[in-house]
């Protein structure tokens, strides 16, 4: 048995699981949130208990520190030597990576080649790695890519319609995001599919973020986000694909800057943008429910884009075995699952049992009905797992 820890870093955040590996146990969990504030944030859970404490976090390194202590504190590990290897959760792998990569030199330099296609999200990753290197200097570990699992898809797939040149110099192509999430829902689908490796799968990973992933033998054939994760369906708070042109008319109209209107697409659209109330599903529904206008746009607009993409992707697949639902909305909201199932079921024939898919929150059913043509099932994902699985693969094993 190996403890094994999984990390999300963020631009001031730091959430971690620990695993006892191989068994797959999660000992425990938490995050640090607000470092480089007075008062930041520490909250871990263990043994069914949740502990929070408010103190000063001045950066990652600190944060990790703390978090290693904490866990010396509470009698989970004896000394920092018992934590094995560790794992981090890096958005953007590009083109380098279709797998999981052991942190060494290389890696790290490709990780931050990857910066100016992720600024968001690889600068805060690496930070957290080289925090974990600084505490932990002799603990090896691994990078999983968001990206990687979507590597497979073909030129057709990913190439955009802009000057060849542009894409070949400045690396934009779609990448995908949520690749973890999916690699590990198209492997758990396999049990409804009798284990048929060659399945059809059209996976939605509904959560704040959102991306639907088409999936054939194993392997991503087509996905919804793109270059970033602005791409594809309309989320909590991004646009999702739209006609490009609508860019630079804000940006005339509005006087404001290409980057702020940037910073709009991302953070202040989407179903917050569309209702003006709230980039959060639950707030959505309940406004839709007592019959606010926008909020039943938002509601709409969202499940034909989700809709918009598994009719697309049933034609990439040339048909479809099994639908997933999954994360934040997926795995809880049985109101936007049949919002979405009802704009495909006439067309594709499938057969729901609502009263079932109204009593699944957070976890997994088949709420099909046997004479479905495609059968649909809620799944919760599990990201963090993956990567505790690829580290002890990789380095423990
Ligand atoms: P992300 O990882 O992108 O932040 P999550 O997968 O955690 O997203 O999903 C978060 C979203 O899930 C919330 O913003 C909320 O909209 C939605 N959500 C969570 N629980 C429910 C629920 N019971 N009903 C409806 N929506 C929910």
């Amino acid at each position: 048995m190996k403890k094994v820890m999984a990390v999300n870093a963020g631009s001031s955040s730091l959430k971690f699981k620990l695993y006892e590996m191989p068994e797959e146990t999660v000992i425990c969990s938490g995050i640090v949130e607000r470092i480089g504030f007075e008062d930041a944030i520490f909250q871990i859970k263990y043994n069914g208990e949740k502990k929070q404490i408010i103190t000063p976090v001045k950066d990652h390194a600190f944060a990790v520190k703390l978090l290693l202590d904490a866990l010396i504190e509470n009698k989970i590990i004896k000394s920092y030597d018992e934590i094995k290897a560790t794992g981090h959760r890096i958005v953007q792998g590009g083109s380098y990576f279709s797998g999981s990569a052991i942190i060494n030199e290389d890696t790290l330099w490709k990780v931050r080649d990857l910066i100016p296609l992720s600024p968001l999200h690889n600068a805060a990753e690496l930070v957290g790695i080289e925090a974990f290197m600084k505490v932990l200097p002799n603990t090896p570990g691994i990078c999983t890519f968001d990206t990687a699992f979507h590597q497979t898809m073909e030129p057709e797939d990913y190439t955009y319609g802009i000057p060849y040149q542009y894409s070949e110099d400045f690396k934009i192509r779609r990448y995908g995001a949520h690749g973890t999430s999916h690699k590990y829902l198209s492997e758990k689908g396999l049990k409804y599919v009798d284990g048929n490796k060659a399945a059809k799968m059209i996976i939605c990973h509904l959560g704040s973020g959102a991306s639907i992933t088409a999936v054939k033998d194993g392997k991503c054939v087509a996905t919804s986000m793109g270059l970033t994760p602005l791409g594809g369906i309309l989320m909590g708070t991004r646009t999702g694909d739209i006609d490009s042109s609508v860019f630079n008319y804000c940006v005339a109209r509005t006087g404001k800057s290409a980057e702020e209107i940037y910073q709009e697409f991302n953070k202040k659209s989407g179903l917050l943008g569309v209702s003006g109330i709230s980039s959060d599903a639950r707030d959505i529904e309940k406004a839709a429910a007592e019959g606010n206008k926008r909020a039943i746009l938002a509601c709409r607009l969202w499940a034909r884009r989700v809709a918009d993409f598994i009719g697309q992707y049933y034609v990439r697949l040339k048909g479809c075995d099994l639908i997933i639902f999954s994360a934040g909305i997926g795995e809880n909201s049985s109101t936007f699952r049949e919002l979405a199932l009802r704009e495909i079921e006439e067309v594709f024939n499938i057969k729901i049992d609502y009263e079932l898919n109204n009593k699944i929150h957070g976890t997994e059913a088949l709420i099909s009905l046997p004479d479905s043509k495609i059968k649909v099932a809620v799944i919760p994902t599990d990201e963090e797992v993956m990567i505790a699985r690829d580290c002890y693969n990789m380095l423990l094993k």
